[in-house]
């Protein structure tokens, strides 16, 4: 098996054709001329599109190199979180959904229940975790730990390193817990993406991701996928696509497959930086709370290196400053770093999370998330935007 550095250049690509592109351009196209019978590959487009199919080929053999897979893509990483969640939820189904997880699972939560779904919120924690000392609570504490809290469930949602408060869970613990209770497993990859981790590898029913963030790494799609081994629960998820119509551009879905060429080195240039700021950030005395899997002192580090893949710890560093207006001070005096929502992209954003009030953390937390620059430039530009915001 090649590298990933290998496999990420040629992933999806058709064999090569004389004066043919090596990755052809997007497809677009309403409908398919289709002559007699309605079936065929390629009939009307929100069923399917050739720039898709080549996408999902091509993510497929990253989420799991080894053995086939079947990968859907949205139009975002909503798109593919509901449709693994509402092609497999009834009412009178539970599920579990953990209890730091995106900001959007609370509403998602509401959506569910009034579908006559039961949502259990489970911190995932205290043994599954390598420790409990995040800088923040669990969105519910109602079933908090819960030992039962998988009984009778349909599914687990598991969303590790979650986001944004870089807690790492055991993939494989998790999932043999719920499939010897009969549970599915679906894992949220967006942060790790598949070349920091592989959660069908490691047990998973299903790998969900927003391609928005580190995958396309240019700040300029939106885009998500589900990718699973079993063909049945991919027709699932495929036909939920196509009957919510949550289908992904032909423009975005090429934009994306161009992107993944680059994945590796992007992967590995922004996990160096990230490993770098969190280091540089330990030493400030008025930085709390320095949270980043690659660093050894992280609650997590153990976890995260047998969980993932050597060095690859993703590109989010988060961290605490004393109050908000030192936070806002910080973000301003910033140079290299646009304040900014989401991460992944090539360009260093940071912001103040509880601008946003979705997430349970203090008011100087920062969600850090560091692009391909020199590890040296960002670091300089962090240390002089802390010393200016010190005033
Ligand atoms: C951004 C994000 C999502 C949602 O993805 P969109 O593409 O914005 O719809 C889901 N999960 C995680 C962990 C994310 O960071």
């Amino acid at each position: 098996m090649t590298g990933d550095g290998t496999r990420v250049v040629r992933a999806g690509l058709p064999e090569p054709a004389a004066h043919e592109p090596a990755l052809p351009g997007p497809v677009f196209a309403a409908h398919f001329h289709l002559p007699g019978e309605a079936a065929g590959p390629y009939t009307y487009g929100r069923d399917n599109n050739p720039t898709w199919t080549r996408l999902e080929a091509a993510i497929g053999e990253l989420e799991s190199p080894g053995e086939p897979a079947h990968t859907v893509a949205f139009a975002s990483g909503m798109a593919a979180i509901t449709a693994v969640l509402f092609s497999q939820l009834r009412a009178g189904d539970a599920v579990v959904l953990p209890g730091d997880g995106y900001q959007l699972l609370p509403a998602l939560r509401t959506r569910l229940e009034s579908y006559g779904i039961e949502v259990r919120t489970a911190r995932l924690s205290t043994d599954d975790r390598a420790s409990t000392s995040a800088p923040h609570t669990p969105v519910d504490r109602a079933h908090d730990a819960r030992p039962d809290v998988l009984d009778g469930a349909r599914l687990l949602w598991i969303e590790t390193p979650s986001n944004p408060g870089l807690d790492v869970y055991d993939i494989r613990r998790l999932a043999d817990a719920a499939h010897a209770r009969g549970a599915l497993v679906a894992v949220d990859n967006t942060l790790a993406t598949p070349l920091g981790q592989r959660p069908l590898d490691l047990g998973a029913d299903f790998s969900v991701a927003s391609g928005t963030k580190a995958l396309t790494g240019h700040g300029d799609v939106l885009m998500g996928y589900v990718s699973t081994r079993d063909p049945a629960l991919a027709d699932g998820v495929r036909l939920w696509r196509k009957t919510v119509g949550a289908i992904p551009g032909p423009m975005e879905s090429w934009l994306a497959h161009r992107s993944l060429a680059t994945l590796a080195l992007r992967v590995r240039q922004q996990a160096e930086g990230a490993m770098a700021l969190a280091t540089a950030l330990a030493d400030r005395p008025e930085v709390t709370g320095v949270r980043h899997p690659g660093l050894p002192s992280d609650p997590s580090h153990a976890l995260a290196v047998r969980q993932m893949r050597p060095g690859r710890f993703g590109c989010v560093v988060s961290f605490v400053l004393p109050d908000r207006a030192h936070a806002e001070r910080f973000l301003t005096a910033l140079t290299l770093v646009d304040d900014a929502t989401s991460f992944g992209g090539v360009r260093s954003t940071a912001e103040r999370r509880a601008r946003w009030g979705g997430d349970d953390v203090p008011e100087g937390f920062i969600r850090f998330s560091v692009g391909v620059e020199d590890p040296e430039d960002l670091v300089a530009d962090v240390l002089r935007a802390l010393d200016a915001a010190k005033a």
